[in-house]
């Protein structure tokens, strides 16, 4: 049984709620990475194990829009500094092409999601706050501050200052939320009034003014949105942590039962440099290794990464390796669960455009050519069908440049590599002059029939197979490995290997 399937069922026993709301929620201060996908997955995975046991479930993401940018990320120009405390959804975007520093962040995730095929209803917290939502649990919050302290210090063993309160004003002068304390507040106005340290006082609403401090946020969030069920790192998740903080105020402040939490683990990136040992970094925002999930999207096919995600239980983590492993687990997903792309696309295996992908660039002309001499009847009048199999050879172009190991790299060499020719064996020799031959009679060959040729190369010049293939390897691209021989010679045109072969047996 599929974790999903297994985790909807408990939900099921155990919650008595009818309609169940599965959210998630991801700060965008910087690129929404590979880590923080992990979250949305497991969402969508409980989410549909639901609906599929005919249960109303809803599955939402928060983006944090109204959370303060904690400080100059070393991606940002030194003016940002300025923005440092501010709220992300009221910073302009570094680039200039979005509506905010926050929006610059959030649009390129939901469109991976799109990518991914993730359907999900999206909120933004700065939308919710100022659209007056907020305003009866800040209320609440408010009048029940020295409540929520005392949870907050019992909970989580931490002294809160005197003058703490769970509501963080924006400055009007400085605009950040992060330096304005609340001095007073008046119910009935629905406003708060705040002395900040920039020297300002001024009076914030309730509607759109300010934040619930983030522990309180959340609990807030629960009841506001009819959250049943949430997500998220396992770090929130222990003694003293903010969900163990944020069920006492639900429960407590709000009247509100927590949702039925699912804390998974890390997912650790292994960026492997060939003859080096794999580095293991845990992909956490706050740690650096950051790869947003649009960027590992461009050299890994969505289904690939939703795969590697999805098929590991929540509560152990992931070691993922985006170089080789990678590969092996495409042809894996390949063989089980069934091609990537659709119609054509999906019936060449992607590391065997790996290999087509480094004979000719994908929009040569050359490319279609390649792929019909690979033995795929490619219908050129078929549009649909050429963009497929140009996206999947796209995955292939962008794995190589980002993360392929150079051994798996080569290039067909033009020219004769007469230097490296002139070392070749009387065997190896005399295999290529078997392998001329053999190509007068045959003009076309198939990777299979070039396979059995090979075969037949090093019986009758009593080699082993791999010295065959090493000198084909030499003959085309100049060094002594390379892609699968039946695959790279069945790609190329036999009148150049003709010449090609013909030429290196008589050097
Ligand atoms: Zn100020």
């Amino acid at each position: 049984m599929h974790w999903s399937l297994a985790i909807a069922q408990d939900i099921v026993e155990k919650r008595k709620e009818k309609k169940h709301v599965v959210a998630t929620g991801i700060t965008p201060s910087g690129g929404i990475h590979v880590g923080n996908l992990r979250e949305i997955i497991i969402a969508e995975a409980v989410h549909a194990a639901l609906i599929d046991m005919g249960v109303d479930a809803r599955l939402i993401y928060v983006a944090d829009t109204f959370d303060p940018l904690r400080r100059l990320y070393p991606f940002l120009p030194p003016e940002y500094e300025a923005h440092v405390g501010k709220p992300l959804s009221e910073i302009p975007d570094p680039e200039g092409r979005r509506s905010s520093y926050a929006d610059h962040f959030v649009q390129p995730f939901l469109d991976s999601l799109d990518d991914l095929g993730i359907q999900i209803e999206v909120f933004r917290a700065d939308e919710l706050y100022k659209s007056g939502l907020y305003v009866d649990v800040i209320k609440e919050a408010l009048s029940r501050k020295d409540e929520l302290s005392r949870i907050i210090e019992d909970v989580s063993g931490r002294e809160l200052p005197e003058e703490w309160t769970p509501f963080n004003p924006i400055c009007d002068a400085c605009g950040r939320i992060t330096a304005a304390m609340v001095k007073g507040y008046d119910i009935d106005k629905a406003e708060v009034y705040y002395e900040c340290e920039c020297g300002n006082k001024g009076v914030a609403s309730f509607k759109g003014g300010g934040k619930l401090a983030w522990r309180v946020d959340w609990a807030a969030r629960w009841k506001i949105l009819g959250v049943t069920i949430e997500p998220f790192g396992k770090d929130h998740a222990s003694p003293g942590g903010s969900f163990g903080t944020g069920t006492r105020i639900s429960e407590g402040i709000y009247n509100y039962p927590a949702p039925y939490p699912i804390p998974f683990e890390h997912i650790l990136l292994k960026l492997q440099q060939e003859g080096t040992k794999a580095k293991v970094t845990a992909m956490s925002s706050s740690r650096g290794t950051n790869i947003p999930v649009h960027e590992m999207l461009e050299a890994v096919p969505p289904e690939i990464l939703k795969h590697v995600i999805s098929r590991v239980r929540p509560e152990k983590h992931i070691a993922f390796n985006p170089s080789l492993p990678l590969l092996n687990l495409v042809d894996e997903y390949e063989r089980e669960i069934g091609g990537i792309g659709s119609g054509i696309a999906g019936k060449i295996p992607f590391r065997h455009l790996i290999t087509l992908v480094q004979v000719a660039p994908v929009g040569s002309e050359e490319f279609l050519k390649v792929i019909k001499r690979s033995g795929y009847a490619v219908n050129e009048e078929n549009e649909e069908e050429l963009k497929a199999i140009e996206k999947k050879a796209r995955y292939a172009e962008n794995w190589l440049r980002t993360y392929a190991p150079p051994h798996v790299k080569f290039e067909v060499q033009s020219a004769l590599p007469t230097e490296e020719l002139k070392n070749l064996s009387e065997s190896q020799k005399k295999a290529i002059k078997f392998m001329a031959e053999y190509l007068q009679d045959l003009p076309t060959t198939s990777a299979e029939d070039w396979h059995n040729e090979i075969y037949l190369v090093a019986q009758a010049t009593n080699m082993d197979p791999k010295e065959v293939f090493k000198t084909i390897y030499i003959a085309l691209l100049g060094k002594s490995s390379g892609p699968r021989a039946g695959w790279l010679l069945a790609s190329l045109d036999t009148e150049f290997l003709s010449e090609r072969f013909e030429a290196a047996e008589k050097l």
